[in-house]
């Protein structure tokens, strides 16, 4: 202990960017710094609770558990303190020096970026102690572990580069006090009621009672414990901000007790918003797991699958020990039945949502949709998340609109064995996908897929109930044939007499001519119906969507080689058809053909120099302005 008397330590250069960018601020919101100390205070207390229960013998052992806060006016400082677990002088260097965890980085950066939300988002990247220098010029740590020999550090600093380590004059008991020598300009801070506004709105369900001045100022009571019927929606709301850091109402509440085979409880939340701030939800999830009233674990990650990572909430159990640790809770049955309730519980609810309040459940899948989609991988669950699943569609009226696939089997043409879908970057893009064409005809539903995801999650499940997933590329024309045509706009177009037949034949002989090897094969195309031409993967191999991740995945920027169909009754196409007869080798043939293939190229997404086309559609343009002209007698 001697080596660290008196002794002065630079912060770690992440900490003084952090440092200096909270010390220069101006924030509308600086009162969470209080937040984000009682919130280190109740950890604390909840660590010494969960060491007692391990039978650790703790120092100070008949001092009860609580925060205090003082406040002295005249100089301007405001007291924290806690009886919790403590820290060693090599604990607080490691834990107020440094910035343990990853992101911290990345909070810097949407800190500098938009200072307003940095009081909302202090909290969630470990960095809440130092929100402390926003409203503070000097800073002095007193500490003591809980460990029976542990010697009791100060801790020094302004904030500005290092701080100081010594030890204490006088007595010191187990736990942590926070002397925050407060700015000028945050004096208020002294204020008993203003301090009692702060913690009422932020700390009101910390576990441990909170003093400001011996008078108790929070709520304590664990809400989840409280029976349903005697809770108030606001109630429900204020602890879910509290447990959420959310601003705004959570979009569903979910509270269960069970009592047998297992007693537990649980209170849940469903956010109205996607809070994946850059993705630092990752870290930032999880129910906080209770027994017997001690807080076994904040941020819980095996309770429920990390797709319903978006729920925030509390599950407390009497039935599991309370010495269990942390690293084997997997390992327990009794938590692991739990969980499975759990997970049940969510989804069930979710289920009674898309049922009962359709619109509710739209919100809740343009939020939470996303990530929710990675439950492909859930067996347990198959049919329950297949039944959650939704997407927009050919039947729905616009992109906002979407199904459940039960729905879509409803729909479904009697014959029909296969789910069709098609992947595109929007419903207009899908709209006008040519392969889109033989099922706009037949009137038979696609699904639209705007998300990569979609095709993968769709290709892992394989089929729902007793239908296949096809990709509009895969789909057995024939089969589709076989049903009837819904739209009537189209009367078939006059066939082709004996000659004329065998010539188109020679067409397009012709055609896979110009092309070369650029294509597989040039036919007759038995799924146009306004559109000339298109490409399609030759039979049975896999959709041009899944193709093209797996060229990104292997970095292959190749056009793939693909077979062309032709729509033998467009307009064009005969009239080609004419030119050739009149002269095989008019370049006019030429021209259009290699057009043809690049338009489709284009609309597969695989056109990599757009310059031939734009210049032959130019020329053509100019071409046809003749001959514009000229019949309109202009
Ligand atoms: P976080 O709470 O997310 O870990 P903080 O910046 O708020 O990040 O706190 C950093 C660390 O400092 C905590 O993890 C804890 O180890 C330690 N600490 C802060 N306040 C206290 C306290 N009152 N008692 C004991 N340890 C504390
Ligand atoms: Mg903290």
């Amino acid at each position: 202990m001697a080596e660290t008397q008196n002794k002065t330590y630079e912060f770690k250069a992440e900490v003084k960017e952090l440092l200096n960018i909270l010390v220069h601020s101006l924030y509308t919101n600086r009162e969470i710094f209080l937040r984000e100390l009682i919130s280190n205070a109740s950890d604390a207390l909840d660590k010494l609770r969960f060491q007692s229960t391990k039978g650790v013998e703790l120092a100070d052992k008949n001092l009860p558990h609580e925060i205090k806060i003082s406040m002295d006016a005249e100089n301007k400082i405001l007291t924290v303190s806690d009886t919790g677990i403590g820290m060693t002088d090599e604990e607080i260097i490691k834990n107020i020096g440094t910035i343990a965890k990853s992101g911290s980085a990345e909070f810097i950066k949407q800190v500098t970026e938009n200072q307003e939300s940095a009081s909302n988002i202090i909290g969630k990247f470990g960095v809440g102690f130092y929100s402390v220098f926003m409203v503070a010029d000097k800073v002095v740590i007193t500490s003591k572990s809980y460990k029976a020999d542990a010697s009791p550090v100060k801790w020094t600093s302004d904030g500005l580069g290092s701080y100081t380590l010594e030890t204490p004059e006088g007595e010191v008991k187990r736990g942590t006090s926070i002397e925050i020598h407060l700015k000028e300009d945050a004096k208020e801070f002294t204020e008993k009621f203003r301090l009692e506004n702060v913690i009422k709105t932020h700390s009101n369900f910390i576990q441990f009672p909170i003093y400001v001045e011996d008078e108790k100022v929070n709520n304590i009571s664990a809400l989840w414990r409280e029976p349903k019927s005697k809770i108030k929606k606001e109630e429900y709301t204020e602890f879910y901000k509290f447990l959420s850091y959310d601003t705004e109402e959570p979009l569903h509440t979910i509270h269960v007790s069970v009592d047998a085979p297992i007693q537990f409880t649980s209170l849940m939340f469903i956010p109205g918003k996607n809070s994946d701030f850059f993705g630092s939800q990752r870290e930032d999830y999880g129910l906080d797991l209770y027994v017997r009233r001690v807080l076994i674990q904040h941020k819980n990650k095996d309770l429920l699958p990390e797709y319903l990572s978006f729920v925030k909430g509390v599950v407390e159990s009497e039935d599991l020990p309370l010495n269990i640790s942390r690293e084997t809770l997997q390992e327990n049955a009794i938590f692991n039945k739990i969980s499975n309730s759990v997970t049940s519980q969510v989804l069930n609810h979710l289920k009674k949502i898309a049922e009962d309040e359709t619109e509710t459940y739209k919100k809740f899948w343009i939020e939470h949709g996303k990530i929710f989609k990675i439950g492909y991988g859930d067996f347990t669950n198959r049919e329950k998340f297949m039944e959650l699943l939704r997407f927009n569609s050919s039947e729905m009226k616009d992109a906002e609109e979407i199904t459940s696939l039960e729905d879509y089997t409803k729909r479904m043409k009697s014959e029909q064995k296969d789910i069709y879908y098609v992947f595109g970057s929007s419903r207009d893009a899908v709209m006008l996908d040519p392969h889109m064409e033989i099922f706009r005809k037949k009137g038979i539903e696609v699904l639209f897929f705007y998300d990569p995801a979609d095709e993968f999650v769709i290709s892992s499940l394989g089929t729902y109930k007793e239908f296949n997933f096809k990709s509009v590329e895969q789909a057995d024309l024939k089969k589709l044939e076989e049903f009837e045509n819904v739209s009537k706009d189209q009367e078939k177009k006059e066939a082709l007499d004996e000659a004329d037949e065998k010539t188109f034949g020679d067409l397009l002989s012709k055609i896979k001519e110009i092309l070369g090897d650029k294509v597989t094969d040039v036919k007759v195309s038995q799924r146009l119906d306004k559109s000339p031409a298109c490409l399609v993967n030759p039979d049975d191999s896999m959709s041009s969507s899944m193709q093209k991740i797996m060229q990104i995945m292997n970095k292959d920027a190749s056009v793939p080689k693909k077979s062309m169909e032709i729509n033998k009754d467009h307009k064009l196409v005969r009239n080609l058809l004419k030119v050739f007869k009149a002269d095989n080798n008019d370049n006019y043939i030429t021209e259009v053909v290699e057009q043809l293939y690049d338009t489709s190229l284009l609309l597969e997404g695989y056109l990599n120099d757009p310059h031939k086309l734009v210049s032959r559609i130019n020329a053509m343009m100019e071409e046809s302005s003749d001959w514009y002209t000229e019949v309109k007698k202009i």
